[in-house]
């Protein structure tokens, strides 16, 4: 094993990280000595802290916003702090897309202050942090800027962020390993929520790479309530390929 990430949240979307039917505090991902945090949702800080297993944000080298949403960023300035060791030491690069720093921006500029590094997200970009390699290979149809990121490690591993399906996607994410954000069972037209990837799209897109494992995490209400591990099981069954649902503190190796 040369890495691991750690799930400190599998909800997603606005009604489950209101009632935290699912904790929503992003995935810690540790591969050789770097350590880089994505998505910090609200809660992230107090679901780090409350592990059994020391998880310290001071030794955090990065972290990542997928995009500027609550659900993705709430605790991305407590953070930061918490990165650069109360703001006592000037540390750790922060990845994100231009809007989170620009208009209402969701960093606020003393967090800012404390990185060592701000790099804005883009289209095709590539980015180096410590052992690691990461892509952040299309722009994702979502309401704000929005990127999925795929990762050049020992294997490699694809995170398919909030997106609402198209084609291409699949191909943009042919990874070893493939974690999709999928938000509900089927899309309703006219509603926010297609947004998202559905269940379907999922399938879908894991037809198409035939990854190693697919785990499936950023649960809405409606899959929650259908039981996420029932329906990745049956659809590890319909396709072959090793699904399984991400759960609240699972530490997935590779
Ligand atoms: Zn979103």
């Amino acid at each position: 094993m040369e890495g691991f990430i750690k799930f400190f949240g599998t909800g997603g979307a606005r009604f489950v990280a209101l009632k935290q039917l699912r904790a929503t505090g992003g995935l810690w991902l540790n591969y050789r000595k770097t350590n880089l945090y994505i998505d910090p949702g609200p809660g992230a800080i107090v679901r780090i802290r409350s592990a059994k297993e020391d998880y310290d944000p001071s030794r955090l080298d990065g972290i990542v916003i997928t995009h500027r949403h609550m659900d993705h960023a709430n605790d991305i300035n407590i953070l930061i702090e918490a990165m650069a060791d109360g703001g006592f030491r000037k540390r750790g690069t922060l990845f994100c897309p231009a809007d989170a720093l620009s208009g209402d921006p969701v960093v606020f500029n003393f967090a800012s202050s404390y990185l060592e590094n701000v790099v804005v997200l883009q289209e095709g970009g590539e980015y180096t942090l410590g052992d690691m390699t990461f892509r952040t290979p299309v722009r994702h149809r979502h309401p704000v800027e929005t990127y999925g990121l795929f990762f050049h490690l020992n294997t490699t591993i694809g995170l398919i962020s909030d997106t609402r399906f198209f084609p291409e996607l699949a191909d943009h994410y042919r990874a070893d390993h493939l974690i999709i954000n999928v938000l509900r069972q089927k899309p309703i037209e006219n509603h926010e929520i297609v947004e998202h990837l559905a269940l379907n799209d999922a399938r879908a897109i894991i037809e198409k790479v035939r990854p190693e494992t697919a785990i499936l995490t950023h649960f809405g209400m409606h899959i929650i309530n259908q039981g996420p591990a029932r329906l990745a099981r049956a659809m590890a069954k319909e396709t072959g390929v090793n699904v399984i649902a991400g759960r609240d503190g699972m530490k997935w190796e590779f």
